[in-house]
């Protein structure tokens, strides 16, 4: 299954408790557009290497396209549909008005230089920006793309419409447009719905943690929820991962990765697999990496009780049912990871005003918006005895279905 047939799957088995015509599940099941390009990249050593990118728009109802790009080397077409899609559902969830987009090119960042990023990177910008703008799709940063590759996105398309125009992307450098709180949010807003869910579960956010992935979301998600008195026992990257059941120091890790290229072989902490980390004894365990990470062959050995999916998809629909029979309370990657898209909103409105808001206002805003849409899920999962994820996508597909229907855009 790749995450494309996931997201399907989870948009048709979340119909059976929506109540609209079927005909709005087979509009909703493909984008609205999709966009590939090819575009040349002068390499350092001067040869010339043709990179492929895509832009896809799931669906623009309440509001712009809006989602991140990932540089990856397994980036495709159908990786890139499944994120669009669940942008839709993310930004209906926390209800902003917005729709859902993403966009991707396939290489290998880890292998490129600097200048190499920026040329394919503005090369990308000027193939995409047809269908890109401050009120028609706005690109945010993903999988290995930061603040730098949004400055470098915002200046090509700033050129190319002959004036500044911060509102065209979100996650920028703050010398740029760009919202303080922006690079943490992601990981605020999952540590917040890490907490309430852990008191649910009779639990608390000072107990045990695992995170699998350690970048932005990862390593942020690590430092907060150390700063909230969590116990970071086990973290992960691409290369393998670390195990400490005293507790990891996520600062230290952090250097340590940043000298080393990886948070493997930190002093004091034994060396572990991907695998065992996600089986790890542990409270909480949050999944910051890739998708399709847990799945029918290792649900059933996962000792947390809670889950906040970081990562966009890491759980497959298999698992989703297993986790669930076995009371394990997984909050789904559209609500858990949506800190990231509501200070984006906050940024882009920041942008669109020329009015600045203090870091305060900023981390106030995102907990108040998050844990108000945590709650509603939770409470419509349990009136509905049915998992959160189904709960998120019902109130979800309700709000965008409606926002077709009041537009005319009917079949
Ligand atoms: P990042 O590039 O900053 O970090 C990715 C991390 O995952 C790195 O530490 C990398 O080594 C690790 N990784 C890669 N492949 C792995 C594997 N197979 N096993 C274990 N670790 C692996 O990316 P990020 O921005 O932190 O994004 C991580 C996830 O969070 C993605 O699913 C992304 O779509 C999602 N997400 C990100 C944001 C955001 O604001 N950055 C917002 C919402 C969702």
């Amino acid at each position: 299954m790749n995450a494309y047939d996931i997201a399907i799957e989870q948009l048709k088995s979340s119909w059976k408790h929506i109540d609209h015509d079927k005909s709005y599940l087979e509009i909703l099941s493909k984008p609205k557009r999709e966009l590939q390009v090819s575009f040349p990249v002068k390499m350092n050593n001067g040869e010339v290497k043709v990179f492929t990118g895509y832009r896809v728009q799931h669906n623009d109802a309440r509001g712009p396209y809006k989602g991140g790009i990932r540089y990856h080397p397994n980036v495709d077409l159908n990786e890139v549909r499944a994120l669009a899609m669940w942008m839709t559902w993310k930004t209906a969830v926390v209800n902003i008005p917005y729709g859902g987009a993403k966009g991707g090119v396939t290489c290998n960042p880890k292998e490129m230089s600097k200048p190499e990023l920026e040329r394919l990177t503005k090369k990308f910008t000027i193939m995409i920006s047809p269908i890109i703008g401050p009120y028609v799709d706005i690109p945010a940063p993903d999988v290995y793309t930061d603040a730098q590759v949004m400055a470098w996105i915002m200046s090509t398309y700033s050129q190319l419409v002959g004036h500044q125009e911060p509102g065209v992307v979100t996650g920028k450098p703050i010398a740029l447009g760009g919202s303080l709180g922006r690079t943490t949010a992601t990981s605020r807003g999952a540590v917040i719905v890490a907490k309430e869910a852990a008191k649910i579960v009779r639990k608390s956010i000072k107990g045990a943690v695992a995170i699998q992935g350690y970048g932005n979301v990862g390593a942020n998600a690590a430092i907060i929820a150390k700063e909230l008195g969590a116990k970071i026992v086990a973290v992960s990257d691409s290369k393998g991962g670390v195990y400490n059941e005293n507790g990891l120091n996520p600062l230290k890790l952090l250097e340590h990765k940043e000298k080393t290229g990886s948070v493997i072989n930190f002093p004091g902490a034994k060396n572990i697999t991907n695998e065992e980390l996600l089986e790890i004894k542990c409270d909480i365990l949050i999944p910051s990496a890739m998708e399709g990470q847990i799945h029918k062959g290792n649900a059933n050995n996962i000792q947390a009780k809670v889950i906040v999916e970081g990562a966009n998809g890491p759980t497959t629909p298999e698992a989703d049912k297993i986790l669930f029979d076995n009371g394990v309370l997984l909050v789904p990657d559209i609500l858990a990871n949506s800190g990231g898209v509501l200070v984006s909103y906050f940024e882009w409105l920041q942008n669109l005003s020329r009015n600045y808001w203090s870091e305060d206002e900023v981390n106030k805003m995102l907990v108040k918006r998050i844990r108000e849409a945590f709650f509603d899920i939770y409470t419509i999962s349990k009136s509905k005895d049915i998992d959160m994820r189904t709960a998120a996508m019902v109130v979800s597909v309700n709000r965008v279905v409606e926002a077709m229907k009041l537009a005319g855009e009917s079949p």
